[in-house]
């Protein structure tokens, strides 16, 4: 269509996810109708953020230390931790203040479809902090599907050898990288409304 540097733009773009190559034209479109002023301090804050951001070692979130910013703070209840799916289910939750303790970002969800077993999901920094002895009550926020409840169940049994609580949300909530869509008085009731699992 355009020249090669259209092209490789329409390439990249594709290959996110979520993107096929249909969205991937229109999205490399919309971009370069912008004016340059606005596209290139666009470029340069995707580098930055590329070159700065990190995955937290201890719970998976996104940030440019690590451990990150909600690891790092001693005013969080490090006893209470609320095993999420998605870094966007963990700013959904951070964005309607209604968590303050700690978190585990999974990564995912077990998936028998998608290929992903045990191995694949983010844990292990958990079970260590349980080592550790400092925390009293896991929160088990994942999603309402199959693959959801597969992945709560079978957490919940690894856990239950540790003697920690474990509490889930209350059912019903479309969970799962769906948070963001709730509003925060939901989420609230959500978290109030959790029970032992
Ligand atoms: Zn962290």
């Amino acid at each position: 269509m355009g020249g090669p540097e259209i092209d490789r733009l329409i390439g990249m773009l594709a290959r996110l996810p979520g993107l096929g190559p249909r969205s991937a034209r229109r999205a490399a479109l919309a971009l370069l109708r912008q004016p340059e002023s606005r596209l290139l301090p666009l470029a340069q804050v995707m580098e930055q953020a590329a070159r700065a951001v990190r995955t937290c070692s201890t719970c998976g979130n996104l940030d440019t230390s690590d451990p990150c910013a909600l690891c790092s703070d001693l005013a969080r209840d490090r006893g209470l931790i609320c095993v999420v799916e998605t870094v966007g289910d963990l700013w959904a939750l951070e964005r309607a203040a209604v968590h303050r303790g700690l978190y585990q970002v999974l990564g995912g969800t077990l998936s028998a479809l998608g290929g992903i077993g045990p191995d694949d999901l983010n844990t292990g920094s958990l079970f260590a902090r349980i080592a550790q002895g400092e925390v009293r009550e896991v929160i088990l926020a994942l999603g309402a599907t199959v693959d959801g409840a597969t992945t709560t169940h079978w957490l919940s049994e690894g856990l239950a050898k540790t003697g920690v609580a474990i509490s889930r949300v209350g059912h019903g909530v479309p969970m799962g990288g769906a948070l963001d869509v709730l509003d925060d008085g939901t989420l609230a009731a959500a978290l109030a409304a959790r029970r032992p699992a």
